[in-house]
């Protein structure tokens, strides 16, 4: 055999006995005959055809998702705006209504409200809590109800087992986006979701390495969207379900030590007198806090906060941090700080950014896996009426 024949063919048989899983880069696979290749396509064979369909390091993936989220199935997808597209082509036709919570990710309204409003669908945006309002807008076209639970970077709400009980009496699609409090956290299914969301580059990962996305669910919901991914082309790449299953194997470990560190940082900011008001599920006197320790197992390590200061003393304060980063991702082991008003709710008019809560003094921070100490020591500095930039007002 020739060099440049045998750099081509030669086997890879040294992976078999790797520790870790190896990374399935691979867009195609190999049929042991021509008859083989006849049943993989007519489906009467089970097997891999092509990456677009099914990969063994996506399946693995998929795999440990189903179990964490306690179902049947799960699929990987390209990115979480990836998965909404799949979950609207999928089940949505013409002249069906969508259920939205207010204060869902942003692009999430967008998609269904603008994209898909293109194509005859219509949306209806209600406030999480306001039960009643999600039964006087269901209507005989409503085929989805959308929530995320805590909503970001307000903390608001939803009751997922009377969401799941309205929408299952009216024959529409319960979906959940998971985002923030991983299965660790919340297990959506349990109070009757029928599909859970996750954009996966988030906690999943945790180290802010890729943009992907989940869907996990019964086997007849995520085999009718798998077929849909197949056609559209939204499939997760190899190489990123690698590092997320990498990513699930400490999931647990990552989300326990989230929330210890979130909480420490909670109660400073809530003592520091250059804070106006902090917002958590951590806080006693949550309007839900009830509901939140009926059906969160722990808290997500996002804490918002309101400075006694304008909008200029607030980007001045962003500014003086130091070890903490300006980004407007989260889930990362890395400590991130955002001002929502211009940057993830630039878009919005003054009015309605106040409207909703969005004002001009409000951050968003998203505590990562540092010695909370140190976040701490990098807040305090910035928020020190000693500094010399500061102009917070202290009290
Ligand atoms: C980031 C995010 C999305 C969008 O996911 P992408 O992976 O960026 O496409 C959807 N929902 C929530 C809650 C998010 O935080």
């Amino acid at each position: 055999m020739k060099y440049v024949t045998e750099a081509v063919h030669a086997s890879k048989t040294y992976l078999e006995d790797m520790h870790s899983e190896a990374i399935a880069m691979t867009s195609a696979y190999d049929f042991a005959s021509a008859e083989e290749a006849a049943q993989r396509f007519s489906g009467t064979q089970t097997g891999n055809v092509y990456s677009r369909f099914t990969n063994p390091g996506v399946e693995l993936f998929e795999h440990r998702l189903a179990a964490l989220e306690g179902t049947e199935a799960a699929l990987g997808v390209a990115s979480g705006m990836g998965a909404y597209l799949l979950l609207g082509l999928t089940f949505l036709r013409q002249g069906d209504h969508v259920l939205l919570a207010s204060g869902i990710f942003g692009t999430t309204t967008h998609l269904f409200k603008n994209i898909f409003g293109q194509f005859g669908i219509t949306t209806t945006t209600i406030a999480a809590s306001d039960l009643n309002a999600w039964s006087d807008h269901m209507t005989p076209h409503t085929r989805m109800v959308i929530v995320e639970t805590p909503t970001n970077p307000l903390m608001e709400i939803a009751n997922l087992r009377q969401l799941a009980d309205i929408a299952r009496k009216n024959n529409a699609l319960f979906v959940v986006d998971n985002t923030l409090l991983t299965p660790v956290f919340q297990r959506p299914i349990e109070f009757g979701a029928d599909i859970v969301l996750h954009s996966a580059g988030k906690f999943l990962d945790g180290q802010g390495r890729c943009v992907a996305g989940a869907l996990a669910g019964r086997q007849e919901h995520i085999d009718r969207l798998r077929l849909c991914l197949r056609t559209t082309g939204v499939n997760m790449s190899p190489f990123n379900a690698w590092i997320l299953s990498k990513g699930l194997e400490t999931l647990k470990a990552r989300m326990l030590l989230h929330e210890h560190n979130s909480l420490q940082i909670y109660q400073w900011l809530k003592n520091h007198p250059a804070v106006e008001q902090v917002i958590s599920t951590f806080d006693e006197n949550h309007p839900d806090a009830s509901l939140i320790a009926s059906q969160q197992k722990g808290h997500c390590p996002i804490i918002s906060f309101r400075l006694n200061a304008d909008q200029a003393g607030t980007l001045a304060f962003i500014d003086r941090l130091g070890l903490i980063k300006r980004c407007t991702n989260i889930g990362d082991a890395q400590t991130m700080i955002t001002h929502p008003a211009t940057t993830t709710h630039c878009r919005y008019p003054a009015e309605e950014r106040n409207l909703f809560g969005i004002s001009d003094n409000l951050l968003r921070i998203c505590i990562g896996l540092e010695e909370p100490e140190d976040v701490i020591e990098d807040l305090a500095q910035a928020m020190s009426p000693t500094h010399p930039q500061s102009t917070l007002r202290v009290g």
